[in-house]
C-alpha cells in the first residue's frame, strides 16, 4: 500500500517541491522490482562532467551528429582530436558513492534492470550486475564496415603514435569524452581506421542523430511492463531516447520516482521526485531501507 502522502501526489500529479528522502524511502521500500535509468548525474562525481545545468541547458559545444561524422573527413578529425585529449579523463574515472549505492541496491533485490545513459561503464565496475548500455560504451570502438570491434586503449596508442602534435589533457568539458582543442592542431590528425578492412571507425556509443536499437527499446518496454516502478537517478531526460520509458511507464500506469536536481523531462509524469544529488540522495535512501 502507498503511504497517504504518495496517495495525495499520485492525485494531483504534478511536482510543485522537492519531495522528501523519507517519502521515497516509503515508496522503494514496498519495490522489488524497480527498473533504474540513470544520466550524466550520477557520473558527475566521478569527474565526468553533465551535458546540462540545472535548467536541462547545454553546458558546452553542440554534440557530434551522426551523419556528420560518417560523412565528413574533416568531422572525424575534429572527433578523435578531441576525444584522444578527452579520454585519459574518462579512462581513470573511479565510480563515487551513487554508483556504489546503486549497486547495493540492486544486491538487495530493492531495484532490478539499470538502464544507463552514460558511456563511461562505472555502474559495470562498481560491481553492478544487470547495466544495458542504452547510448554504447566509449572504451570500445566500432567500424562502420565489418562490425571489427576494438579497444579505446589501442585506438588511444595509434593516436597517439600517429598525431605526435596532439596532447592529451585533464580539460573534460563533456560526458562523452570530447574535451576543447585548437582547430590548428585538429586539420593535422591522423584518423584511425580499421586494420582489417580500412573501413570507417567509430566509437561504440549512439552518436545525435543515430537510434538505439530496436531490440533493446523493446527488451526495456518488457522490463518496465514487468516492474513495480520507474527509479530515474541524475537525469534530465531531455533526450527522447530515454524519455520514451517514462512516458510508457505512465501510460500503463507503473509510477515513476526521481533523484534528479533541477528540471526533468518527465516532471509532469512523477509520482515523487527528490531535488538534490544523486550520492547524498542515495546514501540517505540506503540507510532508511
Ligand atoms: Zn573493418
Amino acid at each position: 500500500m502507498d503511504s497517504p502522502v504518495l496517495r495525495k501526489l499520485n492525485v494531483n500529479a504534478q511536482i510543485n517541491e522537492s519531495n522528501t528522502i523519507s517519502e521515497l524511502a516509503d515508496f522503494m521500500i514496498q519495490r522489488h522490482n524497480s527498473v533504474v535509468i540513470t544520466g550524466a548525474g550520477i557520473s558527475s562525481g566521478s569527474g565526468i562532467p553533465t551535458y546540462r545545468d540545472d535548467s536541462g541547458t547545454w553546458t558546452s559545444n553542440r554534440p557530434i551528429q551522426h551523419a556528420e561524422f560518417m560523412r565528413t573527413h574533416s568531422v572525424r578529425q575534429r572527433y578523435w582530436a578531441r576525444s584522444f585529449s578527452g579520454w585519459p579523463t574518462i579512462e581513470k574515472a573511479e565510480p563515487n558513492l551513487a554508483h556504489v549505492e546503486l549497486a547495493s541496491l540492486e544486491a538487495l533485490n530493492f531495484v532490478g534492470q539499470l538502464v544507463t545513459q552514460n558511456v563511461d561503464r562505472l555502474h559495470q565496475r562498481a560491481n553492478h550486475k544487470r547495466v544495458i548500455d542504452l547510448h554504447g560504451r566509449l572504451d570500445q570502438v566500432l567500424c562502420m564496415d565489418c562490425g571489427a570491434l576494438i579497444a579505446r586503449s589501442d585506438i588511444q596508442d595509434w593516436l597517439k603514435q600517429h598525431n605526435p602534435h596532439l596532447h592529451e589533457s585533464s580539460n573534460l568539458t563533456r560526458p562523452d569524452g570530447d574535451a576543447d582543442v585548437d582547430d590548428g592542431l585538429v586539420k593535422a590528425v591522423q584518423v584511425p581506421s580499421c586494420r582489417r578492412c580500412s573501413g570507417v571507425l567509430k566509437p561504440n556509443v549512439v552518436f545525435y542523430g543515430s537510434s538505439v536499437e530496436k531490440d533493446i527499446v523493446e527488451s526495456i518496454y518488457q522490463k518496465i511492463l514487468r516492474s513495480d516502478s520507474l527509479f530515474v537517478v541524475g537525469s534530465s531526460l531531455m533526450v527522447y531516447s530515454s524519455y520514451r520509458f517514462c512516458k510508457f511507464a505512465a501510460e500503463n500506469n507503473i509510477p515513476i520516482v526521481c533523484i534528479n536536481q533541477g528540471l526533468t523531462r518527465a516532471d509532469d509524469l512523477l509520482t515523487l521526485k527528490v531535488s538534490k544529488p544523486c550520492a547524498e540522495s542515495l546514501q540517505a535512501l540506503s540507510a532508511m531501507l
